[in-house]
Parts: C-alpha cells; structure tokens; sequence
C-alpha cells in the first residue's frame, strides 16, 4: 500500500485518542494514506462524507479510525459498517478490532451461516463496532432482537459493489430502520449514477472526497497487452504463465463458469491454480483465498466480483484473461499488483475485436499500455530454460544430495547422472503449444493504424451522414 512519507502529516495530527494511535502503531501503520490524510479530518467534524477510492488504498481505517474516536469511552455509541460479502465483513471487522482493540472497543461481525440469536445478543450486549451484510442485517432489524439499536455512526462500504449485488433495495430498507440523527459516510471505489443518488437520499450535506485511480496506481506496474485470436486465448495465456514465471498471478475472468473453466484445464495442464467465485461455498472460498494468500497455489483464477476488496498482496502479476468491462475495473484489477512499492505487471490478452474497447480503457484511465508479441515456443523454451538455470544457482545443496550421489556414481558417470536429473526437472513442466500466438506487432501496427483512421474518419464527415447504428462501432 502506497502512502506518502514525505507528508507534513502523521496519524498524531489528527487529534486521535492515544489508544487508538497505540492500535495504529501497531498495526504498523507509518504514515496516513492519500484517502485517510482527506477523509479522517472531515470525518472528526461530524460531517457526512462520500468518497472514491480504489483498492487497496486504506479505506477500513479512513472511515474505521474516526468513528471509533467518536465512541471511545461513550456509553454504548455504536458504529454501524455495512459491506457486501462475507469476506469484506469478516475482514473489516478484524482490522478494526486490531486497530480499536487498546481502547477497548468491541467488534463483532454479523452475516448469514451462523447463530441469529447470538449476534443479537452479542449486539445488545454491547459490541460496539457492527460489520454486517445487508441481508443478514435486515433479517435482525426486521425480526426486532436489537434493543436500542440506534447506530452514531453508519458507513456504507464498497457502495459500487452493492449495486452490482443487487443489494441497493436492501439497502433502502436498513435506512428505515436507522435513526434520522445519525453521521453516514458512504465509500466506493467508484461512483455510478444509482450510488449517487442514493447518496442524495442518506446522505445529509456531505463532503466529496475523490483519491484518483490515476492518481494512486502504483508507479511500479509494467502494463502490456497481448493481441490474439479468439480461439487462441487458453494457449496464449498457458505461453505467458511458462515465460512469465510468476509468483502470485491473480487472473481475472468474466464468468463464473470461465473461472471453472480454466482452473480445471489448468491444473490439468500442471499449474497450481485455484478458482475464486461468488457460487462456491464459504469454506470453499475461504480455503481458496488462504491458499494463495499463503503461497500454497501460485494462480488464483476470479470473477470481479469475488476478488474485488479482498487485501491480497504481493500480487506479482495481474492477467486479463479478456479486456475489463470498464475503465474503472481495469483500474481496480490491476492495483492488486505493485502494491508497496514493488514491481508488478499487468497483462491484457485482447482479440482483434476487443481492441478498440481497450483503446477506450486506455484513453479514460490514462493507463500507459503497450503490446507485445506473444513469445514463439522456442523463444518460451529458452526463457524457460534460464529460469531452471537460475534456479539451480540458488539452490541450497542438501547434505544427502552427496550421499545420494555417491551411491549412484558407483554405478553411473557424473554426466549421465546430471543429464537424468535435468531431465526430471524439465519434465515435470514442459513447455508446449503452438509455434506461433497471436498477431505480431506489423499486424497490431496495422490494426492500430486503422482504427485511428476511421475515428478521423468519422469525426472529419458531417455526423448527419449515421443516422442508424453502424456495424461494429458500438456495443
Ligand atoms: P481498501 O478498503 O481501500 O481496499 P484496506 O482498508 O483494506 O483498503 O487496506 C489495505 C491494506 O493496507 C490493509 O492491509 C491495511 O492494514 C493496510 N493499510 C491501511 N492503511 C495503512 C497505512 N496508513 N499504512 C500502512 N498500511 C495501511
Ligand atoms: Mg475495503
């Protein structure tokens, strides 16, 4: 996570309670993030606020760290948080247990799957820090086992995200519950037209708060794309993980069932990969994401959906399995990379046809991307090779490695041990496929070259000349 040292300001500046700085000082938290050195200010004075900002860039303690100094050593204030998804709950509620735990603030995280009456008790017994979901949250408000529950504080986070949930009726219906005096904040990593109006309707006189994508996109990110046919993707994605050698690679797919998919062909294919959607089980999710997380499994194949908000670092690469459905997605997907100022890399395989939407993409981010050539299957045997090669310069030498060559030297020459045993390494992952993937940069050149022709084109004629829609040119 990017956060500016050079800052005049330190989380001391803000007039938290000692406490809570102690909870942020151990978190190990140096300096207040972009979005935290805007929002916790404004937040402090009371004021409603609606803020943007991407992933990853510290939202949980920018909301998390002033209201729980508005309810410190109260009688009982609570603070309401509401998030999509289970995962956002239980990880929301654990940072803000870390950050609140030395002034004694209790947290609890409320969603479906477990006991209803034991939340409410936990909650009537004065937990003060309530992360739930919508649902699980209107099923206590409706059923009336909340005792004065009458949140100070009510955050609304990834609002975006509800919306693509279809959580936004859910949502309206908390809001009747809630009492009118009450400080709403409300963040998201974007804002669509149905988020801003609902701001409207539950936020009173609020403060836009906007952290840029543009602006918190780790510098460190090398972003290619790679142009390819449709029924090349699998091979041209299988290529780049053989030449890439990544560490951690998220990839991203439309579907649920894509996510499937892949995974499946990929661990057949002998590559340590995982699927991550909204349709597995809790456990099945949970254990996904921990093995990743953990370096268990090196792929970990996801829809938006399912991937967006989980703080998974140390992303090494980031893979469009095909273009984002937005600016913003593309934008979000790829900060999962280069997080804390180390490297990453953010590749987009493309058709000839999703070209011009990655143009789009390219244009309203202000992303800087740049193509390739997909590697031949020789030029990924060799990278392949000095891969191996380095990996046998770093490898720690084990004592009965000798022991174990001595014994077969009685039988075999040196060389012909060497050779069995590069053997062995090399089979266990060949590098196949096709010779050739994918368009070579004259044909993306040209390619390139013709669609900006016929965007000159269009805006040179009078626009009267396209009275209708025309073939290709919108979706
Ligand atoms: P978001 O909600 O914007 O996606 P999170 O609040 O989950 O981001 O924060 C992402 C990660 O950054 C978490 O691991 C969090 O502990 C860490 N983090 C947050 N603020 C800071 C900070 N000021 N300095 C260092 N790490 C931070
Ligand atoms: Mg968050």
């Amino acid at each position: 996570m990017k956060t500016e040292n050079n800052l005049a300001g330190s989380f001391r500046d803000f007039g938290l309670c000692d406490e809570i700085l102690k909870g942020v000082e151990e978190a190990g938290f140096r300096a207040p993030s972009p979005i935290q050195q805007q929002a916790i200010p404004v937040i402090m004075e009371g004021r409603d606020v609606m803020a943007r900002a991407q992933t990853g860039t510290g939202k949980t303690a920018a909301f998390g760290l002033p209201a729980m100094n508005a309810i410190v050593r109260t009688n009982g204030l609570k603070v309401l948080i509401i998030t999509p998804t289970r995962e956002l709950a239980s990880q929301v509620s654990e940072e803000l247990y870390r950050l609140g735990r030395f002034a004694g603030i209790k947290t609890v995280a409320v969603y479906g799957g477990q006991s209803i009456n034991r939340q409410a008790d936990m909650i009537n017994r004065g937990a003060q820090v309530i992360t739930a979901t919508p649902g699980r949250l209107l099923d206590h408000l409706r059923s009336g086992r909340l005792k004065r529950f009458s949140p100070r504080i009510v955050v609304l986070d990834e609002g975006d995200e509800m919306l693509d949930m279809g959580f936004i009726n859910d949502i309206e219906s908390i809001f009747e519950y809630l009492p009118k005096e009450r400080q709403t904040l409300l963040f998201s990593a974007t804002i669509p037209g149905a988020i801003k109006s609902l701001a409207r309707r539950i936020l009173v006189n609020p403060v836009s708060i906007d952290v840029t994508p543009v602006e918190v996109t780790p510098s460190g990110i090398k972003q290619l794309y790679y142009v390819i046919q449709e029924r090349e993707r699998e091979e041209a994605l299988v290529r780049l993980i053989d030449t890439e050698s990544p560490q951690r690679a998220l990839i991203f797919c439309r579907t649920k069932r894509e996510t499937d998919r892949l995974s499946t062909t990929l661990i057949s294919r002998g590559y340590s990969a995982k699927a991550l959607h909204g349709d597995m089980t809790q456990v099945h999710r949970n254990e996904a994401i921990d093995a990743f997380r953990k370096g268990r499994v090196d792929l970990l194949i996801a829809t938006d959906v399912a991937a967006r908000g989980l703080d998974i670092t140390d992303v090494s690469h980031v893979f469009n399995y095909h273009v984002p459905f937005d600016p913003d997605s593309y934008v979000h997907r790829i900060g999962r990379t280069g997080r804390a100022g180390k490297k990453g890399k953010a590749i987009t395989l493309v058709t000839p046809l999703e070209l011009k939407e990655l143009r789009r993409i390219m244009k309203v981010s202000g992303e800087p991307l740049s193509y390739r050539e997909i590697p031949s299957i020789r030029e990924a045997r060799k990278r392949y090779l000095s891969g191996i090669i380095k990996k046998l310069e770093d490898q720690p030498v084990r004592e009965e490695a000798a022991e174990v060559l001595e014994e077969l030297s009685e039988t075999m020459e040196i060389h012909q041990i060497a050779t069995k045993v590069l053997s062995m390494l090399l089979d266990r992952q060949k590098v196949s496929g096709p010779k050739r993937l994918g368009l070579n940069s004259q044909e993306v050149e040209q390619m390139l070259y013709m669609l900006k022709k016929q965007k000159t084109a269009r805006s040179k004629r009078p626009s009267h000349q396209y009275g209708g829609r025309r073939r290709g040119y919108r979706r």
